[in-house]
Formats: structure tokens, C-alpha cells, sequence
């Protein structure tokens, strides 16, 4: 490689796959990862358990301005701890993902978690003071705001159906008509809710259109280190 911090920016909409991609290309070439919509819900996880009213927007601010959170960047294990206790089942749940909307759409707590992402990502760059170990970052914003000076950048699309589809399978094991309709507001609301404050549907200048639609995830992580090589020289 060429000696530069490699970081590897992935963004994209609910269901286009892109933690299982960003972990298959971080391990892939023995970087780190971070999981920014994990952040996103850890900070939703700690307003509900310490009783602040998501709409309440100062509240929610301070909150976030003070989450004791600890995020673990290993791509086969990645950890997300609040206050010492391990949240990772549940920021899973059905609550926080229909919650976390509330917290992604208020500008201070945007302003706190996206400041925490950029220390995280530098304390990675390769070539640091750290001796990090270079980042696969993903999320709605990276390409853009958090990491824009990234050396690769990718937007991993995804059609409606697909998105859908991959949810359901994952949270119902099924892709049945009532999965699909029960899967509905965690996908497509979501999204609607998040794009009011960034864009994750149009590629920026200079960021890359990997469509999974009709990929699997093999075949996805295929397709994104081919974008690394192209742009880095960079092979696994
Ligand atoms: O990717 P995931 O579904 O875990 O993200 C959870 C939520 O976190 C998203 O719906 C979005 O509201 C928020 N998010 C964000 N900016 C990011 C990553 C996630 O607003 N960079």
C-alpha cells in the first residue's frame, strides 16, 4: 500500500447490506471497523434508559454530549458498551430501531456523535502517532461529513424490494408478505425520517455507486474491494 491512512468510507439506506459488507472488506484487509448507526442507537438506548423524552431536544443534546460509550472496532467481533454494560442485543430491538430516527434527526446530538466518529477513524489511519490499523467506516453520513477526505468512498445501494426483503430475513426469518408489511416502518419510514438531515440516496462527487441488488454479500464485498483496488492499489 502507499503508505497513506487508508479509510474506507461506506454509506447507504436501512437494508443495503452494508454492515455485513463493511465487516466482509474490513476483515478482508485486516482494518478496523465502526459501526456510526450503532452510535446512533447506543446514544437512543441510554435516553430511554435514563427516561428523557426523545422530542425533547436539549435533553436529548445533553445526554449525548455525556454517553459513557465504548466502541469496539474488531470487524469479527464488534462490541458497543454504555456505562460498562454490553448493548449489543439491545440496540437491536424493534423499540430503538423505530426510536433512533429522533436522535439521528437532532443536529447537536449529530454534531456529538459525528465528532466522536472523526477521533475514532483518525486514532485508526494508518501511519499515525496511534500506529492504527486503517478504517472501514460505515453509516448515512461518512462519505460526506464524516470522513469526506476518506481515500475510498462508496454508497452501496440497494432497490426498495431487496431492502425490504434482507430485513424481514433478518428480523422475522422470513420474507413472507406479513414479515414484509411488519418490516415496512423500519425500512422505508426510517429512511424518509433520516434523509430530512443527510442525503445517503445520491452519490456525492467522487464517491461510488455499488449497487447489491443483485449480489449476494460475497459477491458485494467482491465489488467494493475491487473499488479499493482501483482507487488504492490495495489487494487483500
Ligand atoms: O445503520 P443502522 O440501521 O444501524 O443505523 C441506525 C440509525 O442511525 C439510522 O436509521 C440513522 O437514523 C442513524 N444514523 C445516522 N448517521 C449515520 C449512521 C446512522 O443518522 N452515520
Amino acid at each position: 500500500m502507499n503508505g497513506g491512512p487508508l479509510v474506507i468510507a461506506i454509506d447507504g439506506p436501512s437494508g443495503s447490506g452494508k454492515s455485513s459488507v463493511a465487516r466482509g472488506v474490513a476483515h478482508e484487509l485486516g482494518l478496523a471497523y465502526l459501526d456510526t448507526g450503532a452510535m446512533y442507537r447506543a446514544a437512543t438506548w441510554w435516553c430511554r434508559e435514563r427516561g428523557v423524552r426523545l422530542d425533547d431536544q436539549l435533553a436529548v443534546a445533553a445526554e449525548v454530549a455525556a454517553l459513557p460509550l465504548v466502541m469496539g472496532l474488531d470487524p469479527q467481533a464488534p462490541t458497543v458498551t454504555v456505562a460498562g454494560v454490553d448493548v449489543g442485543a439491545a440496540i437491536r430491538t424493534t423499540e430503538v430501531s423505530q426510536a433512533v430516527s429522533a436522535v439521528a434527526t437532532n443536529l447537536d446530538a449529530r454534531a456529538e456523535l459525528g465528532a466522536r466518529q472523526r477521533d475514532l477513524i483518525d486514532a485508526e489511519r494508518v501511519g499515525g502517532f496511534s500506529g492504527g490499523r486503517g478504517v472501514v467506516a460505515e453509516g448515512r453520513d461518512i462519505t460526506t461529513v464524516v470522513a469526506p477526505d476518506a481515500p475510498v468512498r462508496v454508497l452501496l445501494t440497494a432497490s426498495a424490494q431487496a431492502r425490504l426483503a434482507r430485513r424481514a430475513l433478518e428480523v422475522h426469518g422470513s420474507d413472507s408478505a406479513s414479515a414484509l408489511a411488519a418490516t415496512r416502518d423500519q425500512v422505508l419510514r426510517r429512511d424518509a425520517d433520516d434523509s430530512t438531515v443527510v442525503e445517503f440516496h445520491q452519490a456525492a462527487s467522487g464517491v461510488v455507486t455499488v449497487d447489491s441488488t443483485e449480489l449476494d454479500l460475497a459477491g458485494t464485498v467482491a465489488a467494493v474491494l475491487a473499488v479499493v483496488a482501483e482507487r488504492t492499489g490495495v489487494r487483500p
